[in-house]
């Protein structure tokens, strides 16, 4: 059970001697209960009190690390229910499933269409984390051999997944200091997968059909001495999964129910490759850490990568760039100006529609605080005498010998105002940033 800031003040030393940083014992307590500072900061916690504060201050779903290295998946430590209450830490990974009955090229070929699933959006790399080694031909070696094949080819953290305790642990045997996610723990080889995870220093997978099953089970992992583990409910259809994530979520962060204190894992069942996407986008959105899936059309990847990057941002801090003059081609001090926010996906749709104009342009990104036009218009930030100063302090003269600058077409209304307080002449260009290539190639012509 968390304990509150004056719960956990009872347990300090309270003398105030500030060693820790803080000008009270009340303040640091207040800091510890808010997750903001770490308890061996204060150097005179007693033992006792410390195995009272140090599950305290764990956190209630655990930070569960699949792989090394820089392409290590981190998934768990989540805090809240709704990300407009705090935010969503870990985001989701994505993994793909590989099955060990494939030909060698046809394992290569599908590791190359996986390692090639990464993009860029708003500024940002989104990529997949995971590859899943599954043993559908239940021969250990063959196992072993498609484990070693993706070792080879791919940086990307593995998933071995078989419910033989033996055949794991050949693939085990390829994968030692590596740390991939051992798949699965059932009721039945609980004991030997647990002790698999110890040996091999690998997260484990429990998996039970309910959650009354699956408590239990995690019990009995958790008195094998294996804690680092991620939570399966099995087969089911998509709304039974959500209920099923959405409880152990509840249990773990509304009543500090800390059996279901874990990430969770999805496997995709559909089959239908739209139904696939649609599935594993909802599981991003509710409540899984890692889901895991067969297709890997770039179509069907994108849309689930870009709903987990929005997800996964913070509510409260609007993706921004930074306020300058962004030269896009190979400009001259004759180009075209156009005036933007500073919002991300403002930003980079414009500058994507720049670049497919073909014209040299210069993008003036004004500081809206990370707010589109619109909104940013509507909440003053985005103002004539705000676009006139951003010119001014992002040497705009500088840049151009012309004097003209092209105001998007949903704030025409502010042209009169921002000519007046610039002294350039105003281009009303286009509502919508798609029209900006037709623009300026008219404008240049
Ligand atoms: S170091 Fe410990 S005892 Fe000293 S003020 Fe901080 S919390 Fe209190």
């Amino acid at each position: 059970m968390a304990l509150s800031g004056l719960g956990i003040y009872k347990l300090l030393p309270k003398t105030n001697c500030k060693d820790c940083g803080f000008p009270t014992c009340l303040a640091f307590a207040m800091q510890l209960a808010a997750k903001k500072v770490a308890l061996d900061k204060c150097p005179h916690v007693s033992e006792t009190a410390k195995k009272s504060l140090e599950s305290a201050a764990e956190p209630p779903i655990k930070l569960i690390t699949v792989g090394v290295g820089e392409a290590k998946l981190e998934v768990g430590n989540e805090t809240v229910m709704f990300r407009h209450e705090e935010k969503f830490y870990h985001p989701t990974g994505i993994g793909f499933s590989i099955e060990d009955t494939l030909s060698e090229d046809d394992m290569k070929k599908s590791i190359d269409e996986i390692k090639k699933l990464n993009f860029e959006r708003v500024g940002q790399k989104i990529e997949v984390n995971l590859i899943s080694v599954l043993c559908k031909s239940g021969d250990g070696n063959k196992f072993a051999n498609a484990v070693k094949l993706v070792l080879a080819a791919s940086d990307l953290p593995l998933a071995l997944v078989t419910d033989d305790a033996q055949v794991m642990k050949i693939g085990l045997e390829e994968t030692k200091g590596k740390a991939p996610l051992i798949c699965r723990a059932t009721k039945e080889n609980f004991k030997e997968m647990a002790g698999l995870s110890k040996e091999y220093k690998a997260p484990l997978v429990v998996s039970a059909p309910s959650l009354e099953e699956l408590e239990a089970l995690i019990k009995n992992v958790n008195t094998e001495g294996v804690r680092d583990l991620v939570l399966d409910t099995g087969k089911k259809g998509l709304p039974e999964k959500i209920w099923d994530f959405t409880q152990m979520r509840k249990l773990a962060l509304k009543k500090s129910f800390r059996t279901f204190g874990y990430p969770v894992i999805a496997f995709v069942e559909s089959t239908n490759p739209l139904e696939e996407a649609i599935e594993a986008t909802t599981y991003v959105a509710k409540y899984a850490s890692i889901v895991v899936m067969k297709g890997r059309n770039p179509w069907q990847v994108l849309p689930i990568l870009t709903a987990r990057q929005n997800i996964y941002t913070d509510p409260q801090k609007p993706l921004q760039v930074e306020p300058k003059i962004y030269e896009i081609g190979q400009v001259t001090d004759k180009s075209p100006v156009l005036i933007t926010t500073n919002f991300s996906l403002t930003y980079y749709t414009v500058e994507g529609e720049v670049e497919s104009s073909k014209v040299p342009a210069f993008i003036v990104t004004c500081d809206s605080e990370g707010m589109s036009v619109l909104t940013a218009w509507a909440a003053d930030k985005f103002t004539a005498e705000t676009i006139a100063q951003s010119f001014e302090k992002l040497g705009l003269k500088d840049k151009v010998k012309h004097n003209e600058v092209i105001l998007p077409g949903y704030v025409s209304v502010l042209s009169g105002k921002l000519e007046e307080e610039s002294g350039k002449k105003v281009i009303v260009g286009p509502r919508e940033a798609s029209g900006i290539p037709v623009f300026l190639r008219n404008l240049s012509k």
